[in-house]
């Protein structure tokens, strides 16, 4: 799963281009820097590699969602639906600008419930933001249908999916906007960085400049740039791109590994009767980041999770954990925040406090995701698919 395991020369040589000239900010420089330009080589590397027009670094990729909702025109009134499964990060850009997070069920893709979508609208609501969690894709045709129909914006949080397709295009590439994490724990790293990729001009700009101070970049110099706006600095170091433009030359082959243990753990554990697998919308864009299935019952999810990390295996089971599901953000839940809610976002955040999701609560409390490492050899991928096989089987 996580490019910081296949570190190596590539990345070192990388970062030691940068460390000669010493000129570690993206920007000006222009003579001492002696042509390097990681930011902007990774930025053309992943518009390459995603087939895709625009992309924009940021520090992170919860500065890439929030630069992504500035540029969209997110802000104060404007209601994103988005999923009770999620990484905090998602909500959190989304308070950022201001903006009201609406959340909905999800179903067996692990992410929004396209009828429950539906349902949430509202003559406030401005964007659908799904997740596509743990590798994989959202039933993008129908959010699609659903944004047009209503003339609702589609932000694609694929900030765990670098690298996967739905129906042959990138995830991230299908949307007004999508955004990526490079953190330490994603498919690929820049130890931290992020990115928004668009094909739409006006939103690249809008991004460009927010990411740095609001600068317009059309200057001779720094202190000649204009600013049509106010930004912030979401800014990606050189070191950190140096590393990203490594590790983007190794995704085919880190994709190529996921995708080989995948299917030996699947294939497996589709031996056992009571075992059903998460829905993908188009299972050969899959990035294979994890293996994500369901048990028929809660409790034998939670047992099979403890029979997994007993026998050494590593296993997620969301909803019991306080990162990724609704069940446990207390402090979502309870709104508790250091500066205060602008009005009216704090009302609407009242209905969290007790509002219930049984649908998403029959899917997440059933489901185990198993992470795919990068590191492992052929025999020890077979020994954990049997280990896999008899931790569940015992559950049930
Ligand atoms: C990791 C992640 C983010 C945020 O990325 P950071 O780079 O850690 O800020 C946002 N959304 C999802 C779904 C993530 O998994």
């Amino acid at each position: 799963m996580p490019g910081y395991e296949l570190f190596g020369a590539e990345e070192r040589k990388e970062v030691n281009d940068v460390l000669e000239t010493g000129i570690m900010m993206r920007y000006g420089f222009d003579g001492p820097r002696k042509g390097i330009w990681k930011a902007k080589e990774l930025e053309q590397a992943i518009c390459d590699k995603l087939n895709v027009q625009y992309t924009q670094l940021a520090s992170s990729g919860t500065a890439a969602l929030t630069t992504a909702m500035a540029a969209l025109g997110l802000g104060a009134g404007d209601e994103i639906i988005m999923p009770t499964f999620t990484f905090v990060a998602s909500f959190e850009s989304v308070f950022s600008v201001g903006a009201t997070p609406v959340l909905v069920d999800v179903d067996d893709t692990l992410t929004l419930d396209p009828k429950a979508v539906e349902a949430a609208i509202t003559p406030n609501t401005k964007a659908v933001m799904p997740v596509h969690m743990c590798g994989a894709m959202a039933d993008l045709d129908a959010l699609q249908a659903i944004c047009k129909k209503h003339n609702l914006l589609l932000l694609e949080d694929a900030c765990q999916s670098f690298g996967a397709t739905y129906k042959g295009k990138a995830l991230g590439s299908i949307g007004d906007a999508g955004t990526f994490s490079f953190d330490f724990v994603k498919t690929i790293t820049c130890a931290e960085g992020g990115a928004i990729i668009t094909n739409n001009k006006d939103v690249y700009t809008k991004c460009d400049g927010y990411t740095d101070h609001g600068h317009d970049h059309l200057g001779v110099d720094r202190g000649a740039d204009l600013h049509p706006f106010i930004g912030y600095n979401y800014r990606i170091s050189e070191l950190h791109a140096a590393v990203g433009l490594a590790q983007i030359r190794k995704l085919d082959t880190f994709l190529s590994i996921q995708r080989r243990i995948k299917k030996i753990f699947k294939d497996a554990l589709a031996t056992v009767p009571g075992v059903t697998f998460r829905r993908l919308p188009d299972e050969a864009g899959d990035s294979a980041t994890f293996l994500s299935f369901f048990l028929p019952e809660a409790d034998q999810a939670r047992k099979a999770t403890a029979n997994m990390k007993a026998a050494g295996l590593p296993a997620f089971y969301y909803y019991d954990n306080n990162w990724h599901y609704i069940r446990q953000w207390d402090h979502f839940k309870q709104g508790t925040v250091l500066t205060p809610f602008p009005p009216g976002l704090k009302q609407a955040m009242e209905i969290y406090k007790t509002k219930e999701f049984p649908a998403s609560d029959s899917i997440i409390s059933r489901n185990i995701s198993t992470p795919i490492n990068l590191s492992w050899s052929d025999a020890e991928v077979q020994e954990r698919a049997e280990k896999l096989v008899n931790a569940v089987k015992s559950a049930l």
